[in-house]
């Protein structure tokens, strides 16, 4: 999947110089991702910089270009400069690890939880 920008975009342009690789440019009336380049910020950040900074909420994964996050790594490998630190995928730089690490996280605390009601201890807290 790569991001796309929908036609609630009010043109603020915050989200040009936030992305990783270029991928966001004016179509001359509206702000538009090229999905040649667009990672979904896999191998850069944690979550696409482009929706965090949108005001409107209108940049959002493209569910006719589905991808796994090992081509999205592969594109970003390819579009980063030679001599520019190694890419590496972490829950730091893909969303698809960060979402997995806070189920996971989630999903430790309710156990834990339910492990201590069951013995009658207080609540961990978190
Ligand atoms: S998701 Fe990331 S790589 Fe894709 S356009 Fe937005 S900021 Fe750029
Ligand atoms: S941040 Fe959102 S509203 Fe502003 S130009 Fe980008 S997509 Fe459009």
């Amino acid at each position: 999947m790569a991001n796309i920008i929908t036609d609630e975009c009010v043109n603020c342009g915050a989200c040009e110089s936030v992305c990783p690789v270029g991928g966001i440019s004016s179509d001359g009336s509206q702000f538009v991702i090229d999905a040649t380049h667009c990672t979904e910020c896999v191998g850069f950040y944690h979550t696409q910089q482009c929706a965090r900074v949108c005001p409107v909420d209108c940049s959002i994964i493209d569910p006719d270009n589905i991808e796994t996050e090992a081509e999205l790594f592969e594109r970003a490998k390819k579009l980063n400069p030679p001599g520019a630190p190694e890419l590496v995928l972490s829950p730091d730089t893909s969303h698809f690890q960060a979402h997995n690490r806070t189920l996971g996280g989630t999903l430790r605390r309710r156990v834990g939880r339910w492990i201590h009601g069951a013995r009658g201890d207080s609540e961990p807290s978190e």
